[in-house]
């Protein structure tokens, strides 16, 4: 394939735009949210659409599967690019996180466009990330009658809960997941003008951490003063976990030079805190000290309160209760395992319990490692060359401060096969809250890149990405 071609198919794809985002608008109109059952009819309905649309765009053996117990994955193909070219796995997620109980200021099941942005939930978690390969698909099929890799979609519908049944869609159906190179498109770019290779996961650990101190609740003008609080209890103790910065003291690591540098070298200001974060006026993000923010997010550990058993104000009464509970959230530095997590707040929070009284941790549902990742080889240079071209720049090294089950998934099974996590989300887009939006020239590039990038693997040939 010539420059010139794959130059002339992301004009096609620069000139269907319009149709694309059309197209988008279509499948974000249906609120396929996964963790609610009363939308699982409209995951599987949204699954169909999309099967029927691969169909329709010229992808072979577009399926749906769908096992028992599990909401549908859908899969196509393209196997008429030759033997020798490589076979790029395409991931992406079709199911939503859920709007119930948000503040959206605009419609959350119908694309709204307002300037560069497309408001809607799953704009650009995840819906966004794998139209831009539909579209670039569509793209070198116009422009050349072929595509001049082979490829493989996978269009999961339960990412939003954790992926739980991915791992028996790979026992079932491991053809469908067969490849050279995968490409994971559900992460972020640092901005709209820089695009983002993510190399590091944190992880997570839920923990439940309680007090008790009687076996009754007790009028607290009769007792108080001589029987402790556990409320006061639980704040001291999670008190111990902080330092005076706000931030998690506990189970910091030691991050290489060279992944300190890579994070050093995204620009996080404090603007883009601010409007990414919702910081009201007169907030200040959390300062930085001899780190940077990237480190802060993405390779150190955080905590996060998500739930207490504090008396809520409708419970008030003036009584000292029996219990008081805390549901802590830990994200885990990348390569940090949740077991050496656990004994670090085991040796913080169970010796001396303040005022004696009785403290238990309490395992919680969620306990995952992170992910840390060394790009090599030629995929990543194809892939830099790809978004030289698409956007200027090559992709910069970035982490994500959240857990994606599914990423671990696939680096556990094909760990010897390149994995480019990429995505269409920007410190705007608030994914998973209101008013999820997708950045238009992000998408605009997010297309061009993919339709550059199936030309430089192409070019890489499937014996060297291998040998790579
Ligand atoms: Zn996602």
């Amino acid at each position: 394939m010539t420059d010139t071609v794959a130059a002339a198919a992301a004009a096609r794809a620069d000139a269907a735009f319009e149709a694309t985002v059309d197209r988008l608008g279509r499948y974000l109109a249906v609120p396929a949210i996964s963790c609610d059952a009363a939308h699982h009819d409209d995951v599987r309905r949204l699954a169909a659409t999309v099967r029927d649309d691969l169909e329709a765009l010229g992808l072979q053996e577009a399926r749906i599967l769908e096992l028992d117990g599990a909401l549908p994955v859908v899969v196509a193909q393209w196997f008429e690019a030759g033997d020798d070219r490589p076979t790029v796995v395409i991931y992406g997620h079709l199911d939503l996180q859920p709007v119930a109980g948000e503040a959206w200021t605009h419609p959350p099941h119908q694309a709204t466009r307002v300037g560069d942005r497309l408001y809607a939930r799953g704009s650009a978690d995840d819906m966004g990330g794998w139209v831009s390969h539909l579209a670039a698909f569509e793209a070198w099929r116009a422009e050349t009658g072929s595509v001049p890799c082979n490829l493989r979609l996978i269009i999961e519908g339960e990412e939003e809960i954790g992926s739980p049944n991915l791992e028996r869609y790979m026992d079932a159906w491991p053809e469908a997941f067969d490849g050279d190179v995968m490409i994971l498109t559900d992460c972020e770019n640092p901005s709209t003008d820089v695009p983002g290779l993510t190399v590091s996961l944190r992880g997570l650990l839920e923990v439940e951490l309680v007090c008790e101190a009687i076996s009754a609740d007790v009028h607290s003008g009769l007792w108080g003063g001589m029987v402790p609080d556990v409320s006061l209890a639980l704040v001291k103790l999670i008190d111990r976990l902080i330092d005076d910065d706000g931030r998690m003291r506990v189970g910091r690591v030691a991050v290489e030079p060279k992944r300190r540098e890579s994070a050093g070298a995204v620009v996080i200001d404090e603007a883009t805190i601010r409007k990414g974060a919702h910081l009201i006026d007169g907030v200040p993000p959390l300062p930085t000290r001899d780190r940077t923010a990237g480190e802060w997010m993405w390779l150190q550990p955080s905590v996060t309160v998500i739930a207490t058993t504090l008396p809520t104000p409708a419970q008030k009464k003036n009584a000292l209760r029996r219990k008081a509970s805390a549901t802590l959230s830990v994200r885990l530095a990348p390569g940090q395992g949740p077991d050496e997590m656990k004994a670090a707040l085991r040796d913080v929070l169970l010796v001396d319990p303040p005022f004696g009284v009785k403290v238990e941790l309490i395992d919680g549902p969620w306990a995952g490692a992170g992910w840390l990742y060394e790009p090599k080889g030629p995929a990543f240079a194809a892939a830099d060359r790809a978004y030289v071209k698409s956007w200027g720049c090559p992709m910069a090294h970035i982490g994500v401060g959240g857990s994606i089950p599914f990423v671990a998934m696939f680096s556990d099974r094909f760990a010897d096969l390149p994995l480019i996590l990429n995505g269409v989300m920007d410190p705007e887009t608030t994914a998973h809250g209101p008013d999820e939006s997708l950045h238009l020239g992000v998408f605009r590039k997010a297309i061009a890149a993919n339709v550059y990038l199936i030309d430089e693997l192409s070019r890489v040939g499937k014996a060297a990405l291998k040998a790579g």
